[in-house]
């Protein structure tokens, strides 16, 4: 059977040059990064040049890079890292409780994680909302700073529904707070997993002073990911046994994975000329499904999205009837929350944007990625209305 992959926010697939030049490390390039000798030598080579392949992505010092094993870890290490060091720093003193704004849609390793510290009594925490379209407005992020915001932490691109926040502008808010405060110490971190491939990320025009990657969401290597963090930004490591990444990262380096991503970062500037294929392909998978199925609708603003996004719902069909009837069929999407997590709640970002219990459970995430074809999406409009079809007739939810 045809394999149609739609999935690409879940994770892309490994790119041919990504893959050679990871082989040799896998093979006779084996060293151990910290060994003194040839072996060692040869992979911490390797590993400087894929540091300064993402310096060079990011408009920073490579000093400024630190690869992480997941961006997970580098999302936790970055927000927990700031509130070490501010509890430290505060240790002592009657101060007030360290403050984070972050937004309701970001991802489970942002959102859990604050939701943990707030709970656990080590912070405040305030969660911006967002409007219908998905987007957190400027003055909610200006209402909320105060003297005690030690981090603001936003996702550049939700990967669910695509949207792009404006983080330039929300730096400028930090920053115009920290001229009117003096004393605030307010730190910007960005999640900019799903933009990396289709947003300019130089961190000077972003604003930013704390940023993380993916590699495997940029046709590069699982389990390895990238904080970035500006010169002169201090935070507290979370894990500890060794030297590595200068005590951020301790254990040893993945030289194998981390030139994967310094290769995939590389490849993304000259994949950018293709984004306007994707997005050609985008914009005829919405337009068919909402010209050619009643009751359908777009999630999130039609403007203000990652080229390669489309999450619909369809009235009266459970996403997951969906997904697997797709599957069936060779397709491969996902649904925006439940499967995925192994609960049944709906999406936490679906329900940001104020759709609805209903419609949120009836959502059904496309990401295309530069591998999908025009054939692709005409078979995807094809089959698609005669499964809704199907599925409403005998769906619960009619
Ligand atoms: N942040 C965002 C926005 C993501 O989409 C993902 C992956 O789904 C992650 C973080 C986690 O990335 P990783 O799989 O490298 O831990």
């Amino acid at each position: 059977m045809q394999r149609i992959y739609l999935d690409n926010s879940a994770t892309t697939k490994i790119d041919k040059k990504v893959f050679r030049a990871m082989e040799p490390y896998l093979k006779q390039d084996f060293g151990n990064a910290s060994s003194l000798h040839w072996f060692g030598q040869n992979a911490h080579e390797a590993i400087t040049k894929s540091r300064q392949q993402v310096a060079d992505f990011l408009g920073c010092n490579f000093l400024e890079v630190f690869f992480i094993d997941s961006a997970t870890i580098s999302d936790n290490l970055a927000i927990m890292g700031v509130v070490k060091q501010a509890l430290r720093q505060n240790s002592g003193q009657a101060q007030k409780k360290p403050h984070i704004i972050t937004s309701q849609i970001e991802h489970p390793a942002v959102l859990e994680l604050v939701e943990h510290l707030e709970k656990d009594g080590q912070i405040e925490a305030t969660y911006l909302p967002v409007n219908r379209e998905g987007v957190v407005k400027i003055e909610d992020v200006e209402k909320a700073i105060k003297e005690n915001t030690i981090l603001v932490s936003i996702m550049y691109a939700n990967n669910e529904i695509g949207v792009i926040q404006p983080i330039a502008e929300i730096a400028k808010v930090i920053k115009s707070f920290k001229l009117r405060v003096p004393s605030s110490k307010v730190l910007f971190h960005i999640d900019a997993v799903q933009g990396a491939n289709y947003l300019d990320c130089n961190v000077d025009k972003l604003g930013v002073d704390l940023l993380t990657l993916s590699g495997h969401k940029i046709y590069g290597p699982k389990g390895i990911g990238v904080l970035y963090k500006r010169k002169g930004v201090e935070i507290e490591p979370i894990i500890f046994g060794g030297h590595q990444e200068r005590g951020l990262m301790p254990g040893t380096e993945n030289t194998t994975t981390i030139v994967g991503l310094g290769k995939a970062i590389q490849q993304v500037s000259s994949f950018k000329f293709q984004v306007s294929k994707i997005e050609e392909l985008r914009n005829k998978l919405i337009d068919g499904i909402l010209n050619s199925i009643s009751g359908t609708s777009l999630n999130g603003s039609r403007e203000n999205r990652l080229p390669n996004n489309a999450n619909i719902s369809f009235s009266g069909v459970e996403g997951e009837s969906i997904l697997m009837a797709l599957d069936q069929k060779g397709v491969a999407v996902s649904t925006g929350s439940a499967c995925a997590s192994g609960n049944l709640d709906p999406s936490h970002v679906l329900m940001a944007l104020g759709v609805g219990v209903e419609r949120a459970h009836s959502s059904i995430r496309f990401t295309l990625g530069k591998y999908n074809t025009e054939k692709e999406i005409d078979y995807v409009l094809k089959i698609l209305p005669g499964i809704i079809e199907k599925l409403r007739k005998i769906s619960p939810l009619k």
